[in-house]
C-alpha cells in the first residue's frame, strides 16, 4: 500500500512540487510568471466560454453552442489527402446520434474508446439535416456526472492567458486539481468587519468562483472581491513605503529665500503658468523639509516641466548642493543640458554632462540613468531629478535615494509626460506626492491633426515634400511590427525607409533612427536632423524621439491604431515647437469603427489628460502606456478605471493603518504585503 503523497499547498510552494510539472512545464509556466502555487491560482481567466447549455442530441439547432453528454459509439482516425489526421467519432445519447470531427489530434483515439461516457462542448453545424460538432472540447466522465463536476465542458469554461505549448485546457486542469486543497489550507486574510462593510465574498469562495463559476453573477462577485484585494494591498504597500521613507530617510533641509526666488523668476523669458507656480511651490515646500521629497511632476508635453525642475536645481545650488538630472536617453540628456544652461548660466551655475560620449563636471549634471548609479559626486547631492519616470521601476527609484556619506538622502523629483489620470497615479504611485501641470503655456499653437484615409497617402507625401521645399522638416514613424526593437522590426523599418526614399524626390534627405543603432550613431543622426542635414527623420515606433526640433512641422504616424492616444499625443508634441503651423498625420490599416473613432478624437482634443481618460474608458489602462509598460505594476484583475472600488480600497487602507500601522493584528495580510514588497519593491 502506498500512502497518498500530499504536497503542502502553501501559497509559496514552488510550482515544480505539483505532480505532473516537470522541466518542460516549469519553463512554460515561467513565461507566464507562474512560479508558486499562489501564482497559479491567481492566474485569472480573462474570459469564459459559455458551455452551460446541456441539450439532447435530437434538439440541436444550427450555430448553437452546446454541451452534449453520451457514449462514444464509434471512433477512428483517417488520414486526409493532404496528410492531416482526422478523428471521426459518433456520439449517442438517449435521443439520437451526432458526428464529431477533430483535426490533427490522433491521440484522442487513445483516450476515447467506443463505450466511453463523455461530455463534449462546441458549436453545432447542421448540414443536410445532419448535426455535426467540429473540434469540440471534451472530457471523460466516470459516471453521469452532475454538470458542476465537469471542468472543460458543460459550464462556463475559463479561458486563461496562454503561452505556446501551454493551453487553457492544461491550466484549467491543473488549477482544478490543486484548488480544493489550496482552498482548504488558505485562510481569510481580510479583517472580518471590512468584508462585511464592503459586502465582499470570502477569499476561498472567490477563488473557486473565478475559476469555476456557475454563472456570470458568480464571476462578478469573485472579480469584485479579488480586485478589491489587489487594490487594497497596493494601497497598503504604498502607504507603508511612504511611511518608511519618512521615518528612515533624512534629507538636507534647503532654505528657500523669496528674494532668490524672485530673482530666478525675473530672469525667465516668460511668466510661469498658474499650474507651474502651484507645482513649484509644492516642490519648494518639500525641499525645505527634513524628509527627502519624493514627488512626481506630471505634465503634458510642452507644459513646461523643465523650468520647474530648473528652479529646484537653482535652490539646490544656492544651498551648496549638487543636482543630478537623469533622462532616459543620451540625446535627451544633452538636450536638458542645453535647456538648463539657458536657464541657469545667468545665475553662475555650471551645467555639466555625464554620458558615454562626453563628461563635463558642473553644479548640475545631466546624464542617463547610469549617472545615478555610477557617477561619483565630489560634493553632496541635494537633489535628483528623473525625467520620464515611466522608464524607471520602483526599485530603481529606491536606488536613486541612496544615502550619502553624511547619512542624508537627496530630494527626488520625478517628471513624466505620460498623462496618468489622478486616480490612476494615486493607485500606482500612492507613495509619491503628486503635482500636476494641467495647463499649457499661452500662445502655443494647435497642431492640425488628420486621420488620413489610405487613398490620400500620395497626397500626404506630396504635402510633406512641400513643407520640406519651404525649408521645414518632418518625422515619419514607421509601421508597428512588434513591441520590441527586434531584428524583424528593424528590417521592417529599413524596408519602409527604402520605400520612402523612392517616394520623395532626390533632393529630400532622409535619415533612419531605430533602437538597434549604437548610441553614438543615434546621436549623429539626431544631430544631423537638428542641423537640417536631414529633412525627414524616419523612426521606429519604439525609438525615443523626445527631442526639440522647432523647425519640424509634420509628424506622420503609421499604424496609429497600435498606439495609445496619450502616446500619439506625445509623439505629436514633437512638432509645433516653433512658430510655423504644424501638422500631425495619422494612418491606420484598421477598419474597426471603434479604432477610427478613437483616432478621430485626436483631431478634436489636444489635452493629453483628456485623451488618456478616453483610452482609460475605451480600452483600459494598458493603452495609456501602450507597449512601454516596464516600470509599471501590472494589475492582475482589478480594473483601474473602477474609481469607486479604488476609493473604497483607499478608504479601508487608511482606516486599517490608522488603527494598526504595522498590520500586526493580521499576520496573513502582513505576510502578503511582505511578499509583495519582495516582488516589486526595492530592498532598502
Ligand atoms: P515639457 O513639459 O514637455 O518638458 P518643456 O519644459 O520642454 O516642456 O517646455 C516646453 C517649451 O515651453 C520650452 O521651450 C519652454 O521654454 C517653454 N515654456 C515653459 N514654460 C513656459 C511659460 N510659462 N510660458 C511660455 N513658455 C514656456
Ligand atoms: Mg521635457
Amino acid at each position: 500500500m502506498y500512502s497518498k503523497l500530499l504536497v503542502p499547498m502553501d501559497p509559496q510552494t514552488p510550482i515544480e512540487q505539483i505532480p505532473g510539472i516537470g522541466e518542460y512545464y516549469l519553463r512554460k509556466l515561467k513565461k507566464l510568471e507562474i512560479k508558486t502555487v499562489e501564482n497559479l491560482v491567481t492566474h485569472f481567466p480573462f474570459r469564459y466560454d459559455d458551455f452551460s447549455a446541456l441539450i439532447p442530441i435530437s434538439n440541436l439547432s444550427d450555430g448553437q453552442i452546446v454541451t452534449l453528454q453520451g457514449n462514444i459509439w464509434s471512433i477512428r482516425n483517417l488520414r486526409s489527402r493532404t496528410g492531416k489526421f482526422l478523428t471521426l467519432a459518433t456520439l449517442a445519447d438517449q435521443t439520437g446520434t451526432i458526428d464529431i470531427v477533430w483535426f490533427n489530434q490522433a491521440y484522442i483515439t487513445k483516450t476515447l474508446k467506443p463505450g466511453t461516457f463523455v461530455s463534449v462542448s462546441g458549436k453545432v453545424q447542421i448540414e443536410y439535416k445532419k448535426p455535426k460538432l467540429l473540434s469540440p472540447a471534451y472530457e471523460i466522465l466516470r459516471e453521469r456526472a452532475q454538470l458542476s463536476k465537469t471542468v472543460h465542458t458543460g459550464r462556463l469554461i475559463p479561458i486563461y492567458p496562454e503561452t505556446e505549448g501551454l493551453t487553457s485546457k492544461w491550466l484549467r486542469a491543473k488549477i482544478a486539481s490543486i484548488l480544493p486543497q489550496y482552498i482548504k489550507e488558505t485562510g481569510e486574510f481580510l479583517p472580518e468587519d471590512l468584508i462585511k462593510r464592503q459586502k465582499l465574498i470570502g477569499l476561498t469562495l472567490a477563488l473557486s468562483k473565478i475559476h469555476f463559476p456557475k454563472n456570470l453573477q458568480d464571476v462578478e462577485k469573485a472579480r469584485k472581491r479579488l480586485s478589491f484585494d489587489e487594490l487594497f494591498i497596493l494601497q497598503l504597500a504604498a502607504a507603508q513605503r511612504r511611511r518608511k521613507w519618512k521615518e528612515q530617510k533624512k534629507a538636507s533641509k534647503f532654505s528657500v529665500e523669496s528674494t532668490k526666488l524672485e530673482a530666478f523668476l525675473k530672469n525667465l523669458p516668460f511668466a510661469l503658468t498658474t499650474a507651474q507656480k502651484r507645482s513649484l511651490s509644492e516642490i519648494l515646500g518639500d525641499l525645505q523639509k527634513e524628509t527627502p521629497a519624493n514627488r512626481l511632476l506630471e505634465g503634458d508635453v510642452g507644459s513646461g516641466k523643465t523650468v520647474v525642475a530648473a528652479a529646484a536645481a537653482y535652490f539646490s545650488h544656492q544651498n551648496g548642493y549638487l543636482t543630478l538630472l537623469a533622462a532616459p536617453t543620451e540625446i535627451l540628456a544633452h538636450q536638458h543640458q542645453k535647456t538648463l544652461e539657458e536657464l541657469l548660466t545667468a545665475h553662475k551655475i555650471k551645467v555639466g554632462i555625464w554620458t558615454g560620449a562626453k563628461k563635463e563636471d558642473g553644479d548640475v549634471i545631466c546624464g542617463t540613468h547610469a549617472l545615478l548609479i555610477s557617477y561619483k559626486p565630489k560634493r553632496e547631492v541635494g537633489l535628483v531629478v528623473v525625467d520620464e519616470q515611466h522608464r524607471f521601476g520602483v526599485a530603481q527609484r529606491g536606488k536613486f535615494a541612496q544615502e550619502s556619506a553624511t547619512g542624508k538622502s537627496p530630494h527626488i523629483l520625478t517628471m513624466t509626460a505620460t498623462p496618468i489620470p489622478r486616480t490612476l497615479a494615486l493607485t500606482l504611485y500612492g507613495d509619491l506626492d503628486l503635482s500636476v501641470l494641467d495647463e499649457i503655456p499661452e500662445g502655443r499653437q494647435k497642431i492640425q491633426t488628420h486621420v488620413v484615409p489610405n487613398f490620400k497617402r500620395a497626397a500626404a507625401y506630396k504635402f510633406i515634400e512641400n513643407q520640406i521645399t519651404m525649408g521645414y522638416q518632418a518625422f515619419i514613424i514607421t509601421p508597428f511590427v512588434e513591441p520590441s526593437e527586434s531584428m524583424l522590426s528593424v528590417k521592417a523599418a529599413t524596408d519602409e525607409f527604402i520605400k520612402l526614399k523612392g517616394l520623395f524626390s532626390k533632393r529630400v534627405k532622409l535619415g533612419l533612427l531605430h533602437g538597434r543603432l549604437k548610441s553614438n550613431d543615434k546621436n549623429k543622426i539626431m544631430k544631423s536632423f537638428k542641423d537640417k542635414k536631414i529633412d525627414i527623420l524616419v523612426a521606429t515606433p519604439v525609438v525615443e524621439v523626445g527631442i526639440d526640433i522647432p523647425n519640424a512641422t509634420v509628424m506622420m504616424i503609421e499604424s496609429a491604431d497600435r498606439f495609445g492616444l496619450a502616446q500619439l499625443h506625445q509623439l505629436r508634441g514633437r512638432v509645433g515647437r516653433g512658430k510655423q503651423r504644424s501638422y500631425c498625420l495619422l494612418f491606420t490599416d484598421s477598419n474597426s469603427l471603434n479604432s477610427l473613432k478613437r483616432l478621430k478624437s485626436m483631431e478634436k482634443i489636444d489635452i493629453g489628460f483628456e485623451l488618456a481618460e478616453i483610452d482609460l474608458k475605451m480600452r483600459g489602462p494598458g493603452e495609456i502606456f501602450g507597449f512601454k509598460q516596464s516600470g509599471y505594476i501590472n494589475l492582475k484583475i482589478a480594473d483601474i478605471s473602477d474609481q469607486e472600488l479604488i476609493a473604497q480600497a483607499q478608504k479601508e487602507a487608511k482606516m486599517l493603518l490608522g488603527e494598526d500601522p504595522n498590520v500586526q493584528s493580521y499576520p496573513q495580510l502582513a505576510q502578503k504585503l511582505k511578499s509583495l514588497q519582495q516582488d516589486y519593491i526595492q530592498p532598502n
